[in-house]
């Protein structure tokens, strides 16, 4: 026990007061200090969309914690309006400035942590980006300002530039409140830094279904306003969007210029670098929260993970360890997970298309199930994209979206890529099954199994991308579709190359079927389409495949309707 010991936190936002609460509850006796520019401490950002859309009735729900609340429990100091200016190492002190009085003074530390946070991404050569009417969203002060704005009658159009976590669920929260509802996004599918594209086009079916406006593809050249100073327009490479308030979601950039200043070591991706320990380069000196880089678990790779679910991981660890303990942070899988209106959305680990950046050669299974029992009142379908190392048939990645339940299954794939697990590994997961929580063999049972089969050379898949393009080239093939008379009826895919043979007249009516033709199956999640390639395989069929995820993956229109 050391009553001696000095510990100073510079930012009181989620890694900051964690790592504070964490220290005292280790060591009773150590000064412990918080230092935060702003007026509160530990809001609940993450609840800021909810707020602005009105699921959250008041500001208030998302102070977490108070100053007054850190001095009475744990006797911790919460030194607000104070900005951390310099970092004196040598003398082992922080300067700061009373934004208010304008007054400095030094505060001494033994142990510093710097948990500063990152700041929305704001491009100076954006114009019009400081117009009247034009925010990001970081803090509750952000969210009434915006909350004030959409109060205005003249409130009526939003336009968010930024099609990742933040953009969506602002999109969203406008949209509850009314308003027409525009999302730009330079890259050409939402949700682009999480995502691989098939799964992303179920994101924008949601969102173009619940009438967002979408203009991806396409760069913002800069915001037009009226003579006023208010934003009105916002203007694309190929589009001019009408605009009453506008919303700048296009990242965060992590702060780190205080620990520059003191000539800390900043990594490759611009976060502020930390051994296992949160330990900067200077090893009295702890950083964690958005402000640091992490390694990813499956690549090694340093990356930004600005998630409030990494921030307080970190602050617990950098608790433990600023007052004498030797804790350890893996690393994450860039694990994420949003609510786009009705859907759900999780991603974890690696996309394929960052498995294949990273050298795997990945193998990839697209198995749409039911969330639980199909015949238990309220199931709904999910869709899981699984990712694996085709030579070894580790997990790598995998990315769910749906109506139904995707926590618990990234939740599941967190747990499996974390332990290094294989798809046979995933296969036989004692998982819990009842029909009211589960289907016998869960969405990732069958997701894994088909990367088994595809790794055994058994199952061979094409993208529903490729067959539309096929289609839509007007190429030679048959696209069967396996299901009943009924499914057909209720959705079917509108192309000349479409054929409806239900899988239990497949057999009888085989001969109608040239034995050279290339064969895409289709049912309504796959696992018909990939019975009836096998059966055609073994009737002598040479070109046959399934479509990876049927029908209910086909982000493309459905009609329905009789065969013709
Ligand atoms: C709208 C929104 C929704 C989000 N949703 C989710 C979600 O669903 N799930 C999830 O995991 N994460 C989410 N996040 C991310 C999460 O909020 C952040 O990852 C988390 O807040 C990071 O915590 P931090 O303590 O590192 O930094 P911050 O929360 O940024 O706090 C840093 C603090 O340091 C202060 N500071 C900076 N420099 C100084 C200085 N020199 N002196 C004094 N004080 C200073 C800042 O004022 C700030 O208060 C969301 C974020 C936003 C904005």
């Amino acid at each position: 026990m050391n009553a001696e010991r000095r510990i100073v936190i510079i930012g009181g936002m989620a890694c900051g007061p964690k790592t504070a609460a964490r220290a005292r509850r280790c060591d009773p006796h150590a000064s412990i200090s918080i230092v935060e520019q702003g007026t509160t401490v530990s809001e609940g950002s993450c609840g800021l969309p909810y707020y602005i859309g009105g699921q959250v009735a008041s500001d208030r729900a998302l102070l977490i914690r108070t100053p007054k609340y850190f001095k009475e429990v744990s006797d911790i100091d919460v030194l607000t309006g104070t900005r951390g200016t310099v970092i004196h190492r040598d003398a082992h002190e922080l300067e700061v400035v009373n934004l208010a009085t304008g007054v400095t003074s030094r505060l001494p530390y033994d142990k510093l942590v710097i948990a500063t946070g990152a700041t929305p991404v704001q491009p100076a050569s954006l114009a019009g980006k400081d117009l009247n009417g034009v925010f990001t969203l970081t803090k509750i002060a952000d969210a009434n300002a915006i909350v004030k704005a959409l109060g205005r009658e003249t409130t009526k159009k939003a336009v968010v530039i930024g099609a990742g976590l933040i953009g969506i669920e602002s999109a969203e929260a406008f949209k509850s409140r009314g308003l027409d509802v525009s999302l730009v996004e330079a890259l050409p599918h939402a949700l682009p830094a999480l995502l691989d594209p098939d799964m992303s086009l179920q994101v924008e079916k949601e969102l173009a279904t619940k009438g967002v406006n979408l203009f991806l593809g396409q760069r913002v050249l800069g915001l037009e306003g009226d003579s006023e100073g208010a934003v009105r327009r916002v203007v694309t490479e190929h589009a001019t969007i009408e605009a009453d308030i506008v919303i700048l979601a296009l990242g965060y950039r992590p702060n780190v210029e205080l620990a520059r200043q003191a000539g800390l070591v900043i990594g490759s991706a611009g976060g502020l670098a930390v051994n296992e320990y949160m330990q900067t380069s200077d090893s009295d000196i702890y950083a964690g929260g958005d402000c640091v880089e992490n390694t990813h678990r499956v690549t090694g790779a340093k990356i930004l993970a600005p998630m409030g679910s990494t921030a307080n991981k970190h602050g617990r660890i950098i608790g433990t360890n600023v007052t004498g303990g030797r804790d350890t942070f893996p690393g994450v899988l860039g694990t994420a997970i949003v609510k786009v209106f009705d859907l759900n959305v999780s991603r974890v680990g690696l996309s394929e298309d960052e498995a294949r950046k990273a050298g795997f050669d990945p193998v990839t299974a697209l198995a749409p199930g039911f969330d639980r029992a199909s015949y238990y009142p309220g199931a709904q379908l999910i869709t899981v994209k699984l990712v694996a190392d085709s030579a070894t048939g580790r997990v790598l990645g995998g990315q769910i979206t749906g109506k139904g339940e995707v926590a618990r299954r990234a939740d599941v794939l967190v747990t499996t890529i974390s332990l290094n697990g294989t798809v046979d590994d995933m296969a036989n997961l004692d998982l819990a099954y009842s029909p009211p929580f589960n289907g016998a063999m869960d969405v990732l049972h069958h997701a894994a199994n088909t990367v088994r089969n595809k790794r055994a050379g058994q199952a061979r898949s094409v993208s529903a991308a490729e067959v539309n393009q096929r289609i839509s080239a007007g190429e030679d093939f048959i696209l069967l579709d396996v299901r009943s008379q009924q499914e057909w009826n209720d959705a079917h895919i509108e192309a000349c190359q479409c054929r409806l043979l239900p899988l239990n007249k497949l057999r009888e009516e085989v001969s109608s079927l040239p034995k050279d033709a290339r064969i895409v199956t289709l049912c309504r999640t796959s696992i018909r389409a990939y019975q009836a390639q096998c059966m055609l395989e073994g009737e002598g069929f040479t070109d046959v495949r399934f479509m990876d995820g049927s029908i209910m993956a086909w982000p493309y229109a459905v009609v329905c309707g009789p065969v013709k």
